[in-house]
C-alpha cells in the first residue's frame, strides 16, 4: 500500500508531525537527509501507526499515493530550497509540496510561483504549538491554492488540535497567507510574553511579592479573562526552585532574552505595510536590549529612583492593565494581517484566523473566542479596539492601566510593552493629534504640502517669503 502523505525533515517537529498522522491512522512514508533519524523513528515509534521508512528520496516519492503530499520540515531558508530543488524534478503535475517550517512569506511568495510554473502546488503552511504540539494537536496555518487545501485539508484538520470538535486548522489565502498569519502569530507571541514579563515586575519590584507568589497570583489570573497557555505555563516557570542552589529558578536565569527572527519579521513587515504594530516591536527591542550586555553594563550607574514597596490595588490593577495591552497588542497583529491581505489580494477571514489560534498554539487563550466573535460579527471591523466587548474592557481596565504605567515611571521600572499599548489607545481615541505640527514642519522645510481642515486640495505656505499660503 502506498502513503497518503509523506514527512521529509524529522527531526522534533517533523517526527512529532510524522507521529501525529501516523496516529490518526494515516499511513506516512517518512525520510530525512540522514537516515539515522528516520530509523530511529521507526525503531523508537513504529508500534504507533504506518510508516513507510524512506532511505532516499526517489524512493519516498514513490512510496506516495497520487497527487502526492509531501510535508518538509527541515530548518527554514536554504535547506527548504535545497530539500525543494531535490524533490521538485520527482514530483508530477498535481502534486503537493507542503513547507511546515517557518518560512519568510516572501519566500513562499517566490516558492509558490516557481513551483506553480511546473505545475505543482506549494503550500507555505504555518504550524504553531511547539514539540508537544506537533504531536498532540497543534494550530495549523495553510496557504497556497483552494484546491490544494481540496486535498490536504481533512488530513491537517485530522492533526491539528479541536476546540469543541472544530479544528484549529483553515485555509488562509493564498500563497504566503498562511506563513505570514503564523508570523504575526509569533509577533503577537513576542508582544504577549513581554507584558507577562512586564506584570511580574511590577509585582516583583513594586509589589515586593516573592516569585512564589507571583506564582500564585498568575495561578488565579488563569482562572479568569486572562486565561491562556503563556499565563499558566508563567505560573509553572516562576513556581520552579532551581535545584542546585535552592533559590527560584528564575533568580538564576541570565537575564537576557533570544530570538530567532520571527518577531522582527513581523516588526519589520509591518513598517513596510506602514501599520503601528508598537506593542509587537517593543517586545522585539525590549529583548534586544536585555540581550546587550555591554551596554547595559555602561549604563548601570545611570541615575533613577530605587523600586519601592507600594501597596493598594497593584496586583489588580496590574491584572487591568495586561488585560487592555495585550488587547492592544492583539488588535495591533490582526489589523497587520488585514492590511497585508489587502496588499496581497489573500482575502483572510480574521475572524478564521482566531477561531484556529484558540487551541493548539503559543498564544492560545480563552479571550480568542471573543476576538473570533467580534469579527464574525463584523468582518471589516475597523479595530477589535472599538468591538463592543473590547471597548468595554479596556474603557473599564483604563483607570487602572494608567496608575500602572504611573508607578511604573516613578518607580523606575521599565515597563514599554504597557506603556506603549497605552499611548496608542490615547493616539487612536485622541479628536486631535499634533500630527498636524508635524505636516507644518515637513512643509517648511521641505515644501511637503499639508491639507487643511476645512477646504479640499493641498497647500504650501512660502515660508521663506511672504508667508502667504499658495495651492500645492
Ligand atoms: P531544525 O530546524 O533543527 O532542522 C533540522 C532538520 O532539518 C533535520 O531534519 C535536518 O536534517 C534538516 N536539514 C537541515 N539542513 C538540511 C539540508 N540542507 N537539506 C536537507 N535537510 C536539512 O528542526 P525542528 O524540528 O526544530 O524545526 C523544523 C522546522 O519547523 C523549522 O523550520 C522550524 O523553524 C519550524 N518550527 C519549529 C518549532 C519548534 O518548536 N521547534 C515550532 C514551529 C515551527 P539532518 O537530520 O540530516 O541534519
Amino acid at each position: 500500500a502506498k502513503a497518503q502523505i509523506g514527512v521529509t525533515g524529522l527531526a522534533v517537529m517533523g517526527r512529532n508531525l510524522a507521529r501525529n498522522l501516523a496516529r490518526h491512522g494515516h499511513t506516512v512514508a517518512v525520510h530525512n537527509r540522514s537516515y539515522g533519524r528516520t530509523k530511529e523513528l521507526v525503531e523508537e515509534f513504529g508500534h504507533e501507526g504506518t510508516f513507510l521508512p524512506a532511505e532516499t528520496a526517489e524512493q519516498f516519492v514513490a512510496s506516495l499515493e497520487r497527487p502526492r503530499r509531501v510535508v518538509i520540515m527541515v530548518k527554514a531558508g536554504k535547506a527548504t530550497d535545497a530539500v525543494i530543488d531535490e524533490f521538485a524534478p520527482l514530483l508530477e503535475e498535481g502534486d503537493m509540496i507542503v513547507d511546515a517550517g517557518n518560512a519568510h512569506f516572501a519566500d513562499t511568495r517566490r516558492r509558490e510561483a516557481a513551483l506553480k510554473e511546473r505545475g505543482l502546488h506549494f503550500v507555505g503552511t504555518g504550524v504553531s504549538g511547539g514539540e508537544e504540539g506537533a504531536l498532540h494537536g497543534p494550530a495549523i496555518m495553510p496557504g497556497g491554492s483552494k484546491e490544494s487545501y481540496e486535498a490536504l485539508g481533512p488530513l491537517l484538520e485530522d492533526i491539528a488540535a479541536k476546540v469543541d470538535g472544530e479544528p484549529c486548522c483553515a485555509h488562509v489565502g493564498p500563497d504566503g497567507a498562511g506563513h505570514f498569519v503564523k508570523m504575526v502569530h509569533n509577533g503577537i507571541e513576542y508582544a504577549d510574553m513581554q507584558l507577562i514579563a512586564e506584570a511580574y515586575d511590577l509585582l516583583r519590584q513594586a509589589g515586593g511579592h516573592s516569585p512564589a507568589e507571583i506564582a500564585e497570583v498568575f495561578r488565579g489570573w488563569n482562572s479568569g479573562r486572562l486565561g491562556s497557555y503563556l499565563i499558566e505555563i508563567t505560573a509553572e516557570v516562576l513556581g520552579h526552585t532551581d535545584a542546585a542552589t535552592g533559590q527560584a529558578f528564575v533568580d538564576v536565569v541570565l537575564d537576557q532574552a533570544q530570538q530567532k527572527g520571527t518577531g522582527s519579521w513581523t516588526v519589520q513587515t509591518a513598517l513596510d505595510l506602514g501599520v503601528p504594530v508598537s506593542g509587537i516591536a517593543e517586545a522585539v527591542f525590549a529583548r534586544a536590549l536585555s540581550g546587550g550586555a555591554s551596554v547595559r553594563e555602561a549604563a548601570a550607574g545611570l541615575p533613577g529612583p530605587t523600586p519601592s514597596v507600594v501597596g493598594g490595588s497593584l496586583v489588580e490593577d496590574v491584572e487591568q492593565a495586561l488585560f487592555a495591552s495585550k488587547i492592544v497588542a492583539y488588535a495591533q497583529g490582526f489589523q497587520q494581517i488585514q492590511a497585508a491581505s489587502a496588499e496581497y489580494g489573500w482575502d483572510i477571514d480574521p475572524g478564521a484566523m482566531a477561531r484556529i489560534w484558540r487551541d493548539g498554539c503559543i498564544i492560545r487563550a480563552k479571550f480568542l473566542e471573543h476576538i473570533r466573535v467580534a469579527y464574525d460579527k463584523a468582518p471589516e471591523l475597523q479595530s477589535l479596539l472599538v468591538d463592543d466587548y473590547f471597548l468595554e474592557a479596556v474603557g473599564g481596565a483604563q483607570e487602572a492601566w494608567r496608575r500602572v504605567v504611573v508607578t511604573a515611571a516613578q518607580q523606575g521600572i521599565p515597563a514599554p510593552g504597557f506603556a506603549t499599548a497605552l499611548a496608542y489607545y490615547d493616539g487612536l481615541r485622541a479628536k486631535r493629534l499634533p500630527a498636524a505640527l508635524i505636516q507644518g514642519q515637513r512643509d517648511f522645510f521641505g515644501a511637503h504640502t499639508y491639507r487643511r481642515t476645512d477646504r479640499e486640495g493641498s497647500f504650501h505656505v512660502l515660508w521663506a517669503g511672504d508667508r502667504s499660503e499658495v495651492e500645492g
